[in-house]
């Protein structure tokens, strides 16, 4: 394996850092406190092609390398993991099946705009009954002529509130099992389509979460993302990456948190002195260190099993589950350092604090990567029916 950087990588990694700490950070405490996503944040992605990161330039993107990938969503994470979970859901979760089974016709009506910021998607897979057990979604698609009739609901939908598309999965053959999901690139305009109002969530606030209803909306066959009854396996792929990301979203988080302990502890002082000074506050800040090295090694060996063309699933959960619960452990360290005022908004780590426990329940909760990781060492990685 090797980590070792180009001149290249290491020149955008420096300029995407710089560029989001002075034009993403910024904004981050003002959209947690007003829960609304900032559209200069949005602007600001998009002039930097974050949005279209992964994908060739065939399509509008700007075919950055796996690695390059990696460094930019840790340090978009680290600015703001509320844009960073609402970019991720809108270029990755809704781009990503498009880009990798969509029709050309799909790409260039939705893809392209998605990359280059015109519209916003989202990615509809969780229900109100049904969310690590993916394969008992309710929501139906019923074959009419050369039609399909959704109907059903949709819940916990990364900005499904100000979303214009979504891929959505729905069952088209209900005897079919995990084989009988499709899935369908919604126009949300279209009649019959509710977006519910978005939930008061504990962090991630300036990121829009909510749910959509589906009542009698017609579909074209032009709808479906590649082939009938390939959602479920398209679903699990998306999801692959969504927990590559996930791993950057806990590393860049930490990275905020270490950072902002760092700063406090040489500022404030107790007992005459910068507690700083303090062993117990330098065994927490190396702590942080140590914690945030290996989930950003585990990460980088991913990026590179991924830049390699080289299976990396268990490996991708192995990362997303210590990168997602490290930065939990982390950020409950740093509100530690800051004392009372950790406690208040005043300081940015009680938004971390908040933001990073998102971590061990999205794109597969902490539980099912437990149970992912087991399955491929004890019987050779069978893939589990569930997020
Ligand atoms: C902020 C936010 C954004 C989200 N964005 C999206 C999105 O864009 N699109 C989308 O489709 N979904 C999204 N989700 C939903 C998310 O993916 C689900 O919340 C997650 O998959 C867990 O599903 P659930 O909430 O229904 O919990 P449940 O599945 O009900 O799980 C509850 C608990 O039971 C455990 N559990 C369940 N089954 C097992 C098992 N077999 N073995 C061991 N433990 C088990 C779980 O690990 C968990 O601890 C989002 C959620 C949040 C909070």
């Amino acid at each position: 394996m090797d980590l070792s950087l180009t001149k290249e990588q290491e020149q955008f990694a420096q300029t995407f850092e710089k560029f989001c700490q002075e034009q993403i950070a910024p904004r981050a405490q003002d959209m947690d406190r007003s829960g609304e996503l900032s559209q200069d944040n949005w602007r600001a992605l998009v002039e930097m092609g974050f949005l279209g990161l992964h994908y060739p330039e065939s399509v509008g993107g700007v075919g950055a390398d796996w690695v390059m990938c990696a460094m930019a969503e840790e340090s978009l994470a680290k600015a703001c993991a509320s844009t960073f979970l609402s970019a991720g859901a809108s270029s990755g979760l809704c781009g990503g099946p498009i880009f990798h089974f969509g029709s050309d016709a799909q790409k260039k009506r939705w893809l392209t705009p998605l990359i280059q910021g015109d519209i916003v998607g989202c990615f509809g897979l969780t229900e109100p009954g049904a969310g690590t057990d993916a394969a008992s979604i309710q929501t139906r698609a019923k074959k009419a002529g050369d039609k399909f009739v959704l109907n059903g609901e949709k819940a916990l939908i990364t900005n499904a509130p100000i979303a214009d598309v979504a891929c959505v999965m729905a069952v088209t053959d209900p005897d079919a099992g995990p084989g009988g999901v499709t899935c369908f690139v919604v126009d949300l305009s279209k009649k019959g389509v509710t977006k519910t109002a978005a939930y008061r969530k504990m962090g991630l606030r300036g990121s829009p979460t909510g749910g959509l209803v589906f009542e009698d909306v017609e579909l074209s066959a032009d709808d479906v993302v590649g082939t009938e009854g390939a959602g479920f396996m398209q679903a699990m792929m998306t999801l692959e990456s969504g927990r590559i990301g996930m791993s950057h979203f806990g590393i860049g988080i930490a990275e905020a948190a270490m950072e902002a302990s760092m700063r406090y502890a040489m500022e404030r002082e107790a007992f005459g002195k910068p507690i700083a000074k303090k062993q117990a506050v330098h065994f927490k800040i190396a702590d942080m260190k140590i914690e945030i090295d290996a989930a950003r090694l585990m990460a980088r060996r991913v990026a590179w099993l991924k830049a390699t063309d080289q299976p990396c699933s268990d490996l991708a959960s192995v990362s997303k589950l210590y990168a997602t619960e490290m930065a939990v452990r982390v950020t409950d360290l740093a509100v530690q350092i800051h004392g009372g005022w950790g406690y208040t908004d005043d300081y940015i780590v009680d938004r971390l604090y908040r933001d990073a426990r998102l971590g061990p329940i999205g794109e597969g909760t902490s539980e099912i990567q437990r149970e992912l990781i087991a399955r491929a060492l004890l019987d050779g990685g069978q893939d589990v029916a569930s997020t």
